[in-house]
């Protein structure tokens, strides 16, 4: 890598008057910059004078931008990358997840003709963020059932709790729990590694009863006074067990803690697999006191007239989607609908993945009720969720609205 000191960009459009215009503008700003007009010249020139920031048209003669940024991306590219073009928002915005999900860092997308101006500002901006949640996990070999059996019979297994929020004034409401694995070689597991190997291995039911146990022993004796109410995550594979309400109500009466304080939160493809199985054990749960939540909602196989069937309580929309609503028209505009057929349904709405001020005064103004995201508080230990709350009476809970950074 190149360390000179001024940045540098390449610019790859095939309308020479369009790449003299950006060679100008960018040059203003004291940086350096190239324009190329074909993809050979604009790769050879990634290679040769290695780019701080490329800008790349979508719609060319001789190839597509989505081709150029997917070699890109293959080649590792570290540029700040600038998307344009004048195919319409909703390709932009497709061309921009297709870019980022090969690991480019895309910092704006400017639809054509754009102003010297939205260029100028496209090139100074600091870089959209990465999109977090899908941090990388450490790698390590899969986790085998017999280690986990033995996990869970030696408590190795505990739960976070993420916080939950009113939209309107951040008011904290409940608290997710989500397991975590304590492991001695490989740290702290998360639950995207070993909820497949507790379904497949039958040990899916104690592993919730383990969560549920911990959960509301918490609410019990240890929760804040504004957190009342308890969430936890039930696996797909347990909506076919008939079993299930007696168990969760006998943990609820263990600790004394009554049934509406919990809410119970299946996935969609889960609620949707075994639609009469699912009917009879949800109910159940239903009758028993317990709320039921419809968990990721919009990335799972969609049945509408499932969600009117089954006897849900809460909607909680899927934080790929309210994660995009700052600089997405699209991902608004389901959010927007999906806000409105919850509350048709008589549901209410959570927000998954909250995680700035701008994507909080959109899901106000549509209505949302609820919310959760690392903008809210990550998921956390319980001695830290105590420290959260004490901030959040204080207005600084979250970072949204105090100004107060929550959490790191
Ligand atoms: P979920 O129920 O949708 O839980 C939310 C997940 O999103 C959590 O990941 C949480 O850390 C993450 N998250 C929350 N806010 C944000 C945000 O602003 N940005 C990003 N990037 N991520 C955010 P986690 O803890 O890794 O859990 C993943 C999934 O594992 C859960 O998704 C749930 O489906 C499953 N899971 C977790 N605990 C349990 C459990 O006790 N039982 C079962 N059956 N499944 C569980
Ligand atoms: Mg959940
Ligand atoms: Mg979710």
């Amino acid at each position: 890598m190149s360390a000179a000191p001024t940045p540098r960009v390449l610019i790859l459009d095939d309308d020479e008057a369009v790449g003299r215009t950006a060679v100008l503008v960018t040059a203003r700003l004291g940086m350096g910059a190239r324009w190329t007009a074909t993809m050979p010249d604009f790769l050879a020139a990634v290679d040769e004078w290695d780019p701080t920031h490329v800008v790349v048209d979508l719609v060319m003669p001789d190839h597509d931008g989505i081709e150029v940024l997917r070699t890109l991306g293959e080649r590792d590219c570290a540029a700040s990358v600038v998307i344009s073009s004048g195919v319409g928002s909703r390709v932009l915005d497709a061309a921009r997840r297709s870019a980022m999900a090969h690991g480019l860092k895309i910092t704006a997308v400017l639809p054509k003709p754009f102003a010297a101006a939205d260029l100028r500002a496209a090139l100074l901006s600091p870089g959209s963020p990465r999109p977090a949640g899908d941090e990388e996990v450490a790698a390590g070999p899969p986790v085998g059932g017999d280690e986990l059996r033995g996990a869970i019979d030696g408590g190795r297994l505990r739960v976070e709790f993420q916080p939950k929020v009113r939209c309107d004034d951040l008011t904290p409401v409940g608290v997710e729990a989500l397991v975590r694995w304590d492991h001695p070689s490989r740290g702290v597991v998360p639950p995207a590694e070993f909820i497949g190997v507790a379904e497949d291995g039958r040990l899916i039911d104690d592993l919730t009863d383990e969560v549920v146990r911990q959960g509301v022993g918490w609410l019990a004796v240890a929760a804040p006074p504004g957190l009342r109410r308890l969430a936890v995550n039930i696996s797909a594979s347990s909506l076919t067990d008939l079993g299930l309400a007696d168990r969760l109500q006998a943990l609820c009466a263990a600790a004394g803690v009554t049934p509406d304080r919990v809410t119970l939160e299946v996935t969609e493809t889960g609620a949707m697999a075994d639609a009469g199985k699912a009917l009879d054990v949800l109910t159940r749960c239903r009758v028993k006191g317990f709320r039921l939540a419809l968990d990721d909602f919009g990335v799972g196989y969609s049945s509408l007239v499932q969600l009117a069937r089954l006897p849900f309580s809460e909607l909680k929309i899927d934080r790929t989607f309210v994660m995009d609503i700052p600089h997405s028209r699209e991902a608004r505009t389901i959010v927007r609908a999906v806000i409105g057929l919850g509350h048709g349904l008589g549901l209410s709405v959570t927000a998954e993945g909250l995680d700035s001020p701008e994507a909080l005064a959109l899901l106000r103004a549509d209505g949302c009720d609820h919310a959760q995201g690392f903008g809210v508080g990550r998921p956390m230990r319980p001695t830290d969720l105590a420290e959260w709350t004490r901030r959040s009476d204080r207005g600084g809970g979250s970072h949204l609205g105090g100004g107060v950074t929550a959490d790191g």
